[in-house]
């Protein structure tokens, strides 16, 4: 009886086991970008990592194990980036291997020596001052008690962590331990410890296969409280009761997304709230969604964030874009996704102003893409020799969502939701792309009859005429607010603002004429201390309003703001407005010297771009 039971257990095991395997196998062809790795001829499965965290040298010693299949071939490459490598090991035999290839953005081709009887390599190095880390002192934490690191490893960075092959296409498994200080808790995308344990030494296991992208890894003061039994916050101490009341929403979430995604695949899901500095919104690291306490707002307004990682459970962890030319599918998806999570969890009149706001930022960003560079505003876009940094702009975010919802207004929702359900059981834990994902759609859905044009969604620049664009009823109230305001004479009190949504302000201060009438300046911050505000949505929106009407009063608080938070979505702008005028200019680059220590280096060096 036992042993049948064990004979059965293990049969279902691998059963499933070689299901996951056999589909995450299969690379698409010809678009290995963005690595120098070798992973469609010796293919990395399994990583074993072992991590000691030297917070005073800020470097991490490390030894990665990794398994391989090898599909015929003398050399195992893999991916490096500012690593130190100290020895390599195949097959518990030391080898004598090779870097080559350097190049600042990519980095080196670590080759490794194998036969074809081989399956483990173990490479012992450390990490040097590569970008998937930011290293913080205890004084740039909220407890300030001690230092603080965390990585963020999309899109070609994680091989500034671990040597790896650093392709979206090829998926691994990992177990890790990893050593910190005492009196640190250290977390990671995979099984979470939710208490310190007093030697520092954590262990992890991520057992469903991911993109070397979500290898994520934070240490410091962090403490955990559970929301529900598979949902919590870990944060800073100061933070965690905060941070639990503004999320408590998330289960409700989770329901949500199962609706339209299918059941939750990786078992929790928790949100790790980073300090200030973190350099964007959220990353949707499997497990624990890394997010900028900026989304921390006190009234739950700023929860979309949390939405939109939790949507990547499925878009993008789940069906991954093989390659960053395809990054659409990841983020496009998500943001219609996210879209529909909110509907579910507030109303239609909510949600339809997220779309608008989105709107209004494709608009925008549309304006930026010139020349040459309009060819970057089609969903598909070309990276050859180019960083995959270049992808993330609007585009495949806020093009991608409207699309998916002009699709879904087209076929009726009943048949999108089927057919976006089967999109994603299709293709869980295999390489996707453009292609394959058009394929899923013409076979599945009537594009002709919903007159639908894929090659012009998605292949051509721009937005097409017909769009499933609509107006927010909620913000043409706040339109005709404004108008009277502005051109009426009406008080700003008259407003009626302090009920009003983060997104409503958005609308409102974004829309207002630049410079706005100092007078009238004035009066809104009296009426609605909107200098120094928490918010950081309005107050960013608030200070870009307050540089183009030269009202200086707002500036002190800005210059604090930009010292204070390094998310990148808030810091652009700003320094993009502040260097219009030369006067500006020079406060933009006094306060970016003093705020750069805050920053993540990718901050840093994009702000600087701006600046100089
Ligand atoms: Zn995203």
């Amino acid at each position: 009886m036992k042993n049948i039971l064990l004979i059965l257990i293990t049969i279902a095991a691998f059963a499933s086991c070689e299901s996951v395997e056999s589909s995450y196998n299969t690379f698409p062809e010809g678009e290995k970008d963005h690595t120098f790795s070798n992973y469609d001829m010796a293919t990395t499965k399994h990583l074993d990592w072992n991590a000691e965290i030297d917070f005073d040298k800020q470097k991490i010693q490390g030894t990665a194990k990794w398994t391989f299949i090898n599909n015929g071939t003398d050399e195992l490459i893999l991916d490096i980036n500012k690593l130190e490598i100290q020895s390599v090991t195949v097959s518990g035999q030391e080898v004598k291997f090779e870097i080559k290839n350097k190049n600042s953005v990519e980095g080196d081709a670590l080759i490794i020596p194998i036969t074809e009887n081989d399956s483990i390599a173990t490479i012992t190095y450390n990490t040097n001052g590569g970008v998937a880390m930011q290293w913080l002192n205890a004084e740039q934490t909220a407890g300030k008690k001690m230092p603080y690191l965390f990585t963020q490893c999309e899109s070609i960075y994680a091989r500034t962590l671990v040597p790896c092959q650093d392709a979206p296409a090829n998926r691994i498994t990992y177990n890790a331990t990893v050593k910190v200080p005492q009196g640190m808790m250290a977390v990671m995308s995979a099984k979470n410890p939710q208490k310190k344990n007093a030697e520092g030494v954590y262990t992890f296991e991520m057992e469903l296969p991911i993109p070397t992208y979500l290898i994520a890894l934070a240490a410091g003061d962090i403490e955990y409280k559970a929301i529900d039994g598979r949902s919590g916050v870990y944060t800073e101490p100061s933070m965690l009761n905060k941070c639990a009341k503004e999320l408590e929403d998330i289960p409700s979430m989770i329901a949500a997304a199962e609706k339209l995604g299918g059941p939750y695949p990786w078992g929790n899901y928790d949100v790790l709230v980073c300090p200030p500095s973190f350099p964007i919104g959220g990353m949707e690291n499997p497990r624990l969604t890394f997010a900028t306490p900026t989304i921390i707002a006190g009234d739950k307004s700023l929860v979309a964030l949390i939405a939109h990682e939790l949507a990547h459970s499925w878009s993008g962890n789940l069906v991954t874009n093989s390659n960053w030319n395809d990054l659409w599918l990841n983020e496009g998806f998500t943001s219609y996704f996210e879209k529909r999570i909110m509907e579910e969890i507030t109303d239609k009149a909510y949600t339809e102003m997220l779309w608008e706001i989105a709107y209004q930022d494709l608009q925008a960003d549309l304006k930026n893409f010139k020349g040459d560079k309009w060819d970057d505003t089609r969903l598909k876009v070309d990276l050859k020799n180019r960083e995959p940094e270049d992808a993330f702009s609007a585009i495949p975010y806020d093009k991608g969502a409207l699309f998916l919802r002009t699709l879904e207004e087209a076929v009726g929702r009943p048949v999108f939701d089927k057919w976006l359900t089967d999109y994603f059981a299709a293709h869980k834990f295999i390489p996707m792309n453009t292609g394959m994902a058009i394929k899923h759609m013409e076979e599945n859905l009537d594009l002709k009859a919903a007159g639908i044009d894929l090659n012009e969604w998605i292949f051509q620049p721009g937005l097409p005429e017909k769009t499933a664009y609509k107006t927010s009823e909620r913000f043409a109230k706040v339109d005709e607010g404004r108008k009277k305001f502005v051109e009426e004479g009406m008080n700003a009190e008259g407003l009626n603002a302090r009920a009003w949504s983060t997104h409503e302000w958005l609308h409102f201060l974004r829309n207002l004429p630049k410079p706005l009438d100092l007078k009238l300046m004035k009066q809104l911050d009296m009426s609605y201390m909107l200098t120094g505000i928490g918010n950081s949505e309005i107050a960013d929106e608030w200070y870009l309003l307050s540089i183009a009407s030269k009202y200086e009063k707002a500036y002190p608080a800005m210059e604090k703001f930009l010292k204070s938070v390094g998310r990148k979505k808030f810091l652009e702008p700003l320094y993009k407005e502040l260097v219009k005028t030369e006067e500006g200019k020079k406060l933009a680059k006094r306060i970016l010297e003093e705020a750069a220590p805050n920053y993540h280096p990718l901050a840093t060096k994009k702000m600087r771009t701006i600046v100089n």
